[in-house]
């Protein structure tokens, strides 16, 4: 038996004739030549109602009193809008709802704000305190309903393939995800804290060992760092981990979900290219200076430093190292000048250009280099005459990071971007460690300390383990990382090597023990990957930021404005907690 409340959203010509009882919300009401019409919301669209004063004057003089948002029932015969009168924009632009029946639910006080089609230009404070009304409005209710679909779509698809829906604590032990936890006190352990999970990496590889082979969950996780526009302090992954694979084989399943979802649920967008790049690190931080990075469009960099090297200009001359973008346009001074004051901005000393003409560079510079030497930087960056090249001197991680944004910006700035072409993208072979050791000696995971270490470098990490790379790969997406994952160690040996190079202490040690006692019992090979299931909306969406892909999200400092969380808790419940409070806002 299907449910029986009908949605006056759904109503279409070929129910004209019919007696129906809808419900809503009043969007709009207009008073016409002695009629009165209302747009009835509910969760899929409008639907217009016209209330007639002579065939149900008790009915018309109810609905004078009606507005905005108050929620209602009606009954009433659809019938037919004359021609002149149809709506090509709404779905029941054909139709109409005669009314012979009201009820008034609820009455509304006036909005902080319309809920109109598009809330984007209202304050966003004022919507996250009243996100309620917000999730009223189209955009929002459009969101949620494609969360809604591409979470089932994942599910349905995982389950075909042999995947099952596992659910792990919330209340647990600090995974060594490298972001801070946030932590739970124990009532029936005074002095002891759980940690919400910042992923369940640990429970899901010990989910391998209890023969389990192909896990998903709808993940929620939990990092206590600051906010950004792609960032939460509570988000969703599609966290997974499947065993007896390899690299390729998991790539090849994110490749094979991913693909299929969006050709399914977004088939206004356009994949870029298929099968998807898979780039190695070293690749795209030579190329885009940034292991993220937007490849739908060119804006290559190139390294110079050796040209950079024998000009007479002090600053090239000096800089560790020199690289540059080539654009093929030319800027005016106010643009240039544009250009170089974000660049400041994200860090840079300076940016250096130069136009390049038939004659040389036209540049404020070009007398520190000789022509020879400019034709040859020209070529290096695969310069032709009108192109611009700017360049920034610097360490290698400021130097990347100065053009990697400004490479963003150019992006942005000569609409490069386009929202409806998806370039997805595997970045392969990551160093197993972050480059540099630590202040202490030690290394620091590049992903975490379960990455397996490439075959080819293992003999790496007794010689030199800054070197050796990891089966560690990420899934980007139009400069976005959506996900990353790893195949993992299950090799009890390999794992201690791995403790003794990030320096855990026997202590420490000790906090993983039962993990390599799950792995004494035979493990089998496994890795897995997370995706960001608010990330990935955001981008298919073409939203700014997650939160309007989240139904109730943090603000930028991490408060439920409308919850008013954080907040106070009594003495009592401190008192039970065995906590003492030193300091309060
Ligand atoms: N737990 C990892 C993360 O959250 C993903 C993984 O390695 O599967 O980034």
């Amino acid at each position: 038996m299907s449910f029986p409340i009908l949605r006056g959203s759904s109503l279409r010509e070929t129910e004209v004739g019919k007696k129906v009882t809808v419900h809503g919300w009043v969007h709009s009401r207009r008073d016409h030549g002695g009629l009165i019409f209302i747009d009835l919301r509910d969760f899929g669209g409008l639907l217009q109602v016209a209330f007639h004063p002579e065939s149900h004057p008790e009915v018309f003089k109810l609905a004078e009193s009606i507005r905005s948002e108050d929620v209602i029932r009606v009954t009433g015969t659809l019938i037919t809008r004359p021609a002149s009168m149809v709506n090509p924009k709404l779905a029941t632009g054909k139709v109409e709802l005669t009314a012979e029946e009201l009820i008034i639910f609820s009455k509304a006080a006036t909005p902080p704000f319309e809920v109109s089609a598009d809330t984007l230009s209202v304050n966003e404070e004022t919507r996250l305190k009243y996100r309620y009304l917000d999730l009223r409005s189209e955009r929002m209710r459009r969101n949620i309903r494609m969360r809604h679909r591409v979470i089932k779509f994942l599910r349905d698809y995982l389950d075909k393939e042999g995947f099952v829906e596992i659910e792990t604590p919330i209340l647990t032990k600090s995974t060594p995800e490298g972001a801070r936890d946030f932590l739970v006190p124990s009532r029936l352990h005074p002095g002891s804290f759980y940690a919400l999970p910042q992923s369940p990496q640990q429970y899901k590889q010990l989910l391998m060992v209890g023969g389990i082979e192909r896990y998903f969950q709808i993940a929620r996780c939990f990092r206590d760092e600051d906010q950004r526009g792609d960032r939460q302090a509570e988000f969703t992954q599609l966290d997974m981990e499947m065993s007896f694979v390899g690299r390729d084989d998991v790539l090849m399943l994110i490749e094979g979900l991913f693909t299929q979802l969006v050709e399914t649920l977004y088939p206004e967008k356009k994949i870029m290219q298929k099968p998807w790049p898979r780039l190695t690190y070293h690749e795209v931080m030579e190329k885009y200076g940034i292991d993220k990075p937007d490849i739908r469009f060119g804006l290559e960099l190139t390294d110079i430093t050796e040209l950079a090297h024998a000009s007479e200009f002090k600053v090239f001359k000096e800089a560790k190292l020199v690289k540059g973008i080539t654009a093929a346009q030319s800027f005016s001074r106010s643009e240039m000048d544009e250009l170089e004051a974000f660049a400041k901005e994200e860090g840079a000393k300076g940016l250096a250009s130069a136009k390049v003409t038939a004659d040389g560079f036209e540049s404020q510079i070009a007398k520190y280099f000789s022509l020879e030497l400019q034709k040859k930087i020209a070529t290096a960056m695969q310069a032709k005459e009108g192109d611009t090249l700017m360049w920034v001197a610097d360490e290698k991680f400021k130097a990347n990071e100065v053009l990697a944004a400004l490479r963003n910006h150019l992006g942005d700035t000569l609409k490069l971007r386009d929202p409806n072409l998806l370039a997805f993208a595997f970045v392969v072979d990551f160093p197993l460690f972050e480059e540099g050791k630590l202040e202490n000696g030690h290394f620091a995971p590049s992903h975490h300390m379960f990455t397996m270490p490439k075959e080819e470098d293992l003999k790496l990490l007794d010689t030199d383990p800054a070197k050796a790379r990891s089966y560690q790969y990420d899934f980007v997406l139009n400069g976005y990382e959506v996900g990353g994952g790893s195949i993992r160690i299950h090799d009890p040996k390999i794992q201690e090597k791995i403790f003794s190079l990030i320096g855990f202490t026997e202590k420490e040690k000790q906090y993983f023990s039962h993990m390599l006692k799950a792995f004494s019992y035979g493990v089998p090979p496994h890795g897995g990957i997370a995706p960001g299931i608010d990330r990935l909306l955001m981008i298919l969406q073409n939203e700014p930021n997650i939160r309007e892909v989240i139904a109730f999200p943090k603000n930028q400092t991490a408060q439920d404005l409308m919850m008013d969380a954080p907040s106070w808790v009594s003495e009592e419940q401190l008192r039970e907690l065995s906590i003492k409070v030193t300091k309060r806002e």
